[in-house]
């Protein structure tokens, strides 16, 4: 049976022990204002210093807040993924756990969201980062605008608000975190952005080195492809494929004409090598192509599709 808690409010935590009580007491007195049953969900992604003490003592002072503890550090998504997962309410809101996000935002994301959106992304428009991190961020932010198909100015905001059908369906794994808008937009879910307040780091350090880029890089070409093509791999390889496999035969095929009836020959023509090069490659690019349609069709979420609304069926 559905739960009647209405807005659940998920927080990946690693290592922050100095701001969880202050941000749960800022958060508990924001949500008890807006009236509405709330759950706070803390996903403690295998901290290391006395993070689980502090959590334990605060679910114990107040039985709204539950906590989920991972053996280890998986990272960030799957703390997020976990969270959704046992997340009850409609609304389900996302924020760091380092007092960088404002609490006292989510009455203005929710407010959003009821504007009719499903997914509300928060906006640090004034930021409070490294000046290096800003400009990686921006030239990041439009990357994903380019090849993600929906222009937002800041992708990877912890504050985030969500319907929850949204974070029923989307799955969030490796580093993929940043780029749920594009996930969720890719399901054909309404998502905007809303400019949020954002803090410095008040305690500890940034969880993120320099890694940061590499793996971001990584996933967003992992999340281009999965989101376009998932389901039909073979029309990217085996278009790619043809390309190579049509270049390289025409090539070889002149080379062989004038083998045969202007006798040049072959063992003075570099243009050979790349012939034959691009045949292997086209030959590849379709064999990939059709490997990926075996694993495609042999996943279970390939014929599954996000319904909105179903009318007329007594379900
Ligand atoms: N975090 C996590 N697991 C990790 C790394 C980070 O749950 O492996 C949490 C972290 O505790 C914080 C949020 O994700 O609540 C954002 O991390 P951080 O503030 O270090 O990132 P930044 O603000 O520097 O982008
Ligand atoms: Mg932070």
């Amino acid at each position: 049976m559905r739960n009647s808690v209405k807005i659940s409010i998920v927080i990946p935590s690693y290592n922050e022990q100095e701001s969880l009580e202050e941000l749960c007491r800022t958060t508990v007195s924001v949500l008890e204002k807006l009236n509405s049953q709330f759950e706070i969900i803390f996903v403690d992604d295998g901290s290391t210093d006395d993070s689980l003490e502090i959590m334990r003592k605060i679910y114990q002072a107040d039985r709204r807040i539950k906590i989920i503890q991972f053996r280890k550090n998986y990272g960030k998504s799957a703390a997020l993924s976990a969270g959704f997962a046992a997340s009850n309410g409609d609304i389900v809101v996302t924020m760091d756990a380092d007092l960088q996000d404002d609490p006292t935002e989510i009455p203005n994301l929710v407010a959003k969201l009821n504007e009719g959106y499903e997914l509300v992304s928060g906006w640090k428009k004034i930021r409070h980062d490294p000046l290096t991190k800003r400009i990686t961020s921006k030239i990041y932010n439009i990357l994903t605008s380019f090849f993600g198909g929906i222009r937002l100015h800041d992708f990877n905001c912890g504050l985030k608000a969500y319907r929850s059908e949204v974070v029923k369906s989307i799955r969030v794994y490796g580093d993929q975190h940043r780029y749920i808008p594009v996930l969720a937009h890719s399901e054909g879910f309404r998502v905007t952005e809303l400019p949020v307040k954002h803090h410095t780091r008040k305690y500890g350090k940034t969880k993120f080195g320099l890694s940061r880029f590499t793996h971001g890089a990584f996933d967003l070409i992992t999340v281009t492809y999965l989101t376009r093509y998932r389901k039909r791999p073979l029309h990217l390889f085996g278009f790619l494929g043809m390309i190579s496999f049509v270049l390289g035969t025409i090539i070889s095929g002149v080379l062989t004409y004038q083998r045969i009836f202007e006798d040049k020959f072959l063992s003075n023509r570099p243009l050979l090598f790349l012939g034959i090069l691009l045949i292997i490659v086209g030959v590849q690019f379709f064999s990939i192509g059709l490997l990926g349609e075996m694993l495609s069709s042999a996943s279970k979420d390939t014929d599954s599709y996000v319904v909105r609304e179903r009318l007329g069926f007594n379900d």
